[in-house]
């Protein structure tokens, strides 16, 4: 029997809701979107208790050696949200502006993610402190298995496995998987993943996440009884996820009109050939100067007139500054919290249907979860099954939330987030609390 956390004399005493209209703070966006959730869900004060806290966090101070022989300190962080359904999941990244709230934020979504799709992991984030593009490929590997050996007690594949995030890549991934091998004495190829092919990785597992926002976006036009043939779209970010997202969904036969990166964007109405523009940005190192396109600003690129908006980067592009100019009828937040809190009631009220990035971004996970599958089995599958794989728990995952968002009445994010959390909810209630 399932335990029953919910004493006689329980209930849920929530914070000052007003708090959470801090639009700047990631961790109290994802807390305002919990809280709703938690609320329609009736959940168990004792449930709601738990997964308000992060399970573990952890600080670290990374020395670092500099080619030019001066020693720098870096500070890194790794959060392991919540471990109930399994193994901690989640991508490391390089940014200046990290912050431990924004990791804590992004750890809370890997546990979400991973429980709106259905895979058996709980979520985790890490982040460094850093400016990855001023730095040389060997600080680069210095800072991250120094990082690596400083986060080394939470690692393991039974316990944590980190994989790409923003500014990091297979290549940081294979220095991740070398620094916690030579401590541990052997090869341990399923402790990351994002790795490279030669090394245990996937395929499919660098365009996942970006294929994902394809299939839920296709999923959402067909469902709104628009066509995917011809349907606008601009792109915002065109790293690995925006550029992948861009591709696949102009090869589905839709108009890719505008896409950007963090110099500015390119917008052409006759749309933009996506493969030569991540030629010229290979070449260039940035969007800038691209020749085949207006240039227009970022703030541009989220207003224009398209029926899709991609956001793709980072969190609090989509604000209550710019919410209401917003004219696309679809966004399909391939980053992790591209829109605050406060934002989400204008799109709402402009009817807007949002794929909230808990379920538009989950291709990367899910993917990730396939390569530790393969790693642990030793056994490796086609690009074609895992495609074949990927879309089913895709479409499986957008039915189930827009099931639940039809009868609770709600918008999409939130029913992702009622899905998810009644998912963890129920193994907190098998599992008991140890004491
Ligand atoms: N960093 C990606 C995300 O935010 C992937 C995480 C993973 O594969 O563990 O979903």
């Amino acid at each position: 029997m399932a335990t029953d956390l919910r004493l006689p004399t329980d209930r849920i005493v929530r914070p000052d809701k007003d708090r959470f209209l801090n639009e700047e703070n990631p961790f109290e966006a994802m807390m305002s979107r919990f809280d709703r959730a938690a609320e329609l869900l009736d959940l168990e004060p004792g449930i709601y208790k738990i997964l308000r806290h992060p399970e573990k966090q952890l600080t670290v101070s990374i020395p670092v050696m500099h080619d030019n022989g001066e020693v720098e300190v870096y500070t890194g962080y790794r959060v392991l949200y919540n471990t109930s359904r399994g193994p901690a999941k989640g991508g490391i990244r390089f940014d200046m502006n990290v912050t431990l709230e924004e990791v804590k934020a992004l750890a809370a979504w890997m546990t979400w993610k991973c429980a709106v799709v259905n895979i058996p992991f709980g979520g985790a984030k890490g982040g460094v402190i850093c400016d990855p593009l001023k730095m040389s490929v060997a600080e680069l590997e210095r800072l991250t298995r120094r990082y690596t050996a400083g986060i080394m007690s939470l690692l393991g594949p039974d316990s944590d496995v980190p994989a790409p995030d923003v500014n990091t890549n297979e290549r940081v991934m294979a220095w991740v998987m070398d620094t916690y091998s030579m401590r541990m004495g052997h090869t341990v190829t399923a402790v990351v993943t994002g790795k490279p092919i030669e090394m245990g990785g996937s395929l499919g597992r660098r365009e996942a996440t970006g294929r994902g926002c394809m299939i839920v976006t296709k999923e959402a036009l067909t469902h709104l009884g628009m066509p995917i043939k011809g349907t606008t779209v601009a792109v915002q970010g065109f790293g690995n996820v925006g550029s992948i997202a861009a591709d696949l969904m102009q090869k589905e036969g839709m108009t890719i009109v505008a896409v950007g990166d963090r110099t500015g964007g390119v917008h052409n109405t006759n749309g933009i050939d996506v493969p030569d523009a991540a030629a010229w940005v290979k070449s260039h190192g940035t969007l800038e100067g691209y020749p085949r396109g207006d240039a227009i600003s970022n703030d541009e690129l989220l207003t224009l007139d398209v029926e899709v908006l991609v956001p793709a980067a980072l969190e609090n592009v989509i604000t209550t500054k710019n919410a209401d100019k917003i004219r696309a009828r679809v966004i399909c937040e391939g980053a992790n919290g591209p829109t605050t809190a406060a934002a989400d009631a204008v799109l709402d009220e402009k009817g807007i249907f949002v794929i909230p990035d808990i379920l538009a971004n989950a291709g990367g996970v899910t993917v990730s979860y396939f390569e530790w599958v393969q790693d642990r089995g030793g056994y490796f599958w086609s690009e074609a099954s895992v495609n074949e794989r990927l879309t089913d728990i895709m479409k499986r995952s957008f039915h189930d939330v827009l099931k639940l968002a039809q009868q609770h009445k709600v918008n999409l994010r939130t029913a992702a987030y009622m899905l998810s959390i009644s998912r963890v909810s129920t193994v907190h209630k098998l599992r008991g609390i140890y004491a």
